[in-house]
C-alpha cells in the first residue's frame, strides 16, 4: 500500500505540514521547570465547581513555578455552541481570583498558540491525521453503524473484549483501490487509529506505566483499539484533539478530571505514534459529598445546586472564603500551614499535587460556612460593606437601601468583631442580610415569642419601665445596674445563680428580663450583646421599638 498516496487522496486540501506548525508553535522560552497548564471546559454554558476545583490545580502550578496558565474551548462534539459560554467562563472563575495568561478571551485570543477554539483548528488536526495515514499508522474506516451493531453483538455472544480491533477493524487492510472505489461512491468514513496494542485475555497482556503527578505510578492495560480520531465530518475526537492542542500549546501538565483515567493509553499510544513527549498528566479525584445517610457519592448536576459555580456567587459566599475552603479539600496540608500562617495569603502555600486526594474529595457545605466565619472575619468592615453591596446590586437589588447608609452598616458588620474572642457569626450575604435584618425597620419582625418564665402583663410592666429609666448615654454598667433593679422591681432574681438555688423565691431572673427587651428591640431571643446594638440603632429607633412592642 502506498500510504503517501492514501494520505493525497484522504486530504488533498491540506498545504501545511507537521513541521510547517512545529515552527509556528515552538517550545516556549520559559524557565526550565515553569509549568504550563490550561483548562479546556466546552462551551456549554455550564461552569461547575469541578471546574473550579481543575482551573484552581492549574492555576497554581502555572503560577507558583512562573509558568502559563490559558484557556482553551473545547468544542469537539456536536454539541450547540452556547452564545456568550466564554464570557460566562472567564467572569465566574475571574470572580474566584482566576485569572487566565493566554488564550481564549472577552475579545478574541491572546497569546502565540492559537487559535485556542477547537472548533476553528480543523486543518491543524487534519494535518496530523494526514501524517499518521502517510506512516500508516492511521487509515480510513467505512463500516456503518449496522456493521459495528453486529460486531459489538457478535463479541458479546462470544464474551470477548468489545470495540474495533484486529480481525474487526475490517478497513484496516482494504487496498487503495477499494478505498478509491469507496471514495468514488461517496461512503462516509472515520479516521482511525492503527494500535499496535493487543487485546489480553488475562492480566499477562502487556501494560503501559505512566507517572501521574497526583496517583503516582499507573499501570494499565495497552490500548488495542482502533479508536476514531477523525469523525466522518472531518472533526477529530477529545483523544486527538488533546494529544495535538497540548503537544502544539507546548502544555506540560494536563489536569483533567479522573473520568479520562480510562482513555490514558489510548492518549499514550496516540503521542507515542506521533513521536511526541507527553505532559505531565494530573487526574484529579471526584468531588463527592455525604448524603443524608452519611454516604459517598458523587456531586450531581440535577440533585446538588452546590455543583453549579452560580450557587455561590446568589448566595454571596466571599471568593476568598472559597478559595480557602478549595484549599483544605484541594491539599491535605493546607489546615496545618493555616494555624502556622494565618494571616499569610493563600498564594503564598506552597501547593503541591502530590498533597492531593486522589481517592475523591469530600466537599461539605457546613466545612465551607465554618472556614467562611474565619475568613470574614479577616476582611474590615469597609471591604465587606463593598462586597456585600455589589453582591445586592446584582442578585438582591430588594436590599440595596440596606446601604444607603455607609457608617451604619459597618457598624453592624463589625459588631463584635473587635472582641477577644470574636463574633463568628457572618457567613455569606444572603445569610448576612438575615442575620442584621433587625438594623432595619423594614425587615424588623419579631421572630421569637417572650420568654415562658415572663407572664405577659410583666411583659408590658417590664418594657414601660425599661422605657421610663432609660437614658442612651448610660455606659454599659450603668445600663446593666437598671436591669437589674427593674428585674428585682417585678420579681425576679438578680442573679441567675439565686434563682436557680431557690425557684421557689422568684418568677425567673435577670436574663429572662432582657430577653424580654431583646426580643421587643431585635424580635429575637439570641443576639450579640443589646446595649451595643442599642448604640448603633441610636436612641430614637430604640425607643420606639421598646415603645411600640405588642
Ligand atoms: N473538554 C474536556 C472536559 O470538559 C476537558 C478535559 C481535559 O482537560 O483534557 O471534560
Amino acid at each position: 500500500m502506498d500510504h503517501n498516496r492514501l494520505a493525497e487522496l484522504l486530504f488533498p486540501q491540506i498545504d501545511k505540514s507537521p513541521e510547517d506548525y512545529e515552527t509556528m508553535y515552538p517550545p516556549r522560552n520559559l524557565p526550565a521547570d515553569a509549568k504550563v497548564t490550561r483548562l479546556g471546559p466546552s462551551p456549554t454554558g455550564f461552569i461547575h465547581l469541578g471546574n473550579l476545583y481543575g482551573a484552581f490545580v492549574d492555576e497554581r502550578l502555572a503560577h507558583q513555578s512562573g509558568g502559563v496558565f490559558y484557556l482553551r474551548i473545547e468544542h469537539t462534539d456536536d454539541k450547540r455552541y452556547v452564545e456568550g459560554a466564554v464570557d460566562i467562563i472567564i467572569h465566574s472563575l475571574r470572580f474566584f481570583g482566576i485569572d487566565f495568561d493566554e488564550g481564549a478571551g472577552l475579545h478574541g485570543d491572546t497569546g502565540a498558540y492559537g487559535d485556542y477554539t477547537q472548533s476553528r483548528r480543523g486543518e491543524i488536526y487534519q494535518c496530523f491525521a494526514r501524517k499518521l495515514v502517510a506512516e500508516g499508522k492511521a487509515y480510513p474506516c467505512f463500516l456503518t453503524e449496522e456493521e459495528i451493531s453486529a460486531i459489538r453483538a457478535e463479541q458479546e455472544e462470544k464474551k470477548i473484549n468489545p470495540g474495533i480491533y484486529g480481525i474487526y477493524a475490517r478497513s484496516r487492510d482494504l487496498s487503495l483501490e477499494q478505498i478509491e472505489a469507496n471514495l468514488q461512491a461517496g461512503k462516509p468514513y472515520v479516521i482511525r487509529l492503527r494500535s499496535d496494542g493487543e487485546p489480553a485475555a488475562d492480566e499477562t497482556g502487556r501494560r503501559i506505566r505512566v507517572h501521574d503527578a497526583i496517583r503516582g505510578i499507573l499501570e494499565m492495560p495497552e490500548n488495542f483499539q482502533d479508536v476514531v480520531i477523525l469523525k466522518a465530518t472531518g472533526i477529530p475526537t477529545y483523544h486527538f484533539a488533546h494529544v495535538v492542542d497540548d503537544h502544539l500549546m507546548r502544555t506540560t501538565h494536563v489536569v483533567r478530571g479522573a473520568e479520562w483515567l480510562s482513555s490514558l493509553p489510548v492518549h499514550v499510544e496516540l503521542f507515542e505514534k506521533l513521536g511526541w513527549e507527553p505532559p505531565v498528566y494530573c487526574h484529579t479525584a471526584q468531588l463527592m459529598k455525604l448524603d443524608e445517610e452519611g454516604n459517598k457519592r458523587k456531586l450531581s448536576k440535577r440533585k446538588d445546586p452546590e455543583l453549579s459555580l452560580d450557587y455561590y456567587r446568589k448566595q454571596g459566599y466571599h471568593p476568598a472564603a472559597v478559595r480557602e475552603y478549595l484549599l483544605t479539600i484541594l491539599n491535605s496540608n493546607f489546615e496545618e500551614w493555616r494555624m502556622e500562617h494565618p494571616d499569610s495569603p493563600t498564594d503564598d502555600f506552597p501547593f503541591s499535587t502530590e498533597k492531593m486526594s486522589n481517592s475523591g474529595a469530600l466537599f461539605d457545605l457546613n466545612k465551607l460556612n465554618d472556614i467562611s466565619k474565619d475568613v470574614l472575619l479577616k476582611i474590615p468592615a469597609s471591604a465587606l460593606y463593598d462586597f456585600l453591596k455589589s453582591w445586592a446590586e446584582e442578585f438582591r437589588p430588594e436590599y440595596l437601601h440596606l446601604f444607603d447608609d455607609r457608617a451604619y452598616m459597618e457598624k453592624i458588620l463589625d459588631l463584635g468583631r473587635q472582641d477577644s474572642k470574636p463574633r463568628k457569626d457572618l457567613i455569606y450575604a444572603e445569610q448576612i442580610v438575615a442575620f442584621i435584618s433587625y438594623f432595619f425597620d423594614d425587615l424588623f419582625a419579631i421572630e421569637d415569642p417572650m420568654p415562658a418564665e415572663v407572664p405577659e402583663e410583666d411583659v408590658a410592666k417590664i418594657l414601660a419601665a425599661y422605657l421610663e429609666s432609660y437614658d442612651h448615654s448610660d455606659d454599659q454598667s450603668q445600663w446593666f445596674d437598671k436591669i437589674r433593679d427593674i428585674a428585682v422591681r417585678f420579681g425576679y432574681a438578680a442573679k441567675p445563680k439565686d434563682f436557680k438555688k431557690n425557684p421557689q423565691n422568684y418568677k425567673g431572673h435577670v436574663g429572662h428580663v432582657s430577653t424580654v427587651i431583646r426580643i421587643a428591640l431585635m424580635g429575637r431571643a439570641q443576639s450579640p450583646d443589646v446595649w451595643t446594638i442599642q448604640q448603633i440603632l441610636g436612641e430614637e429607633r430604640t425607643r420606639r421599638r421598646i415603645g411600640q412592642y405588642k
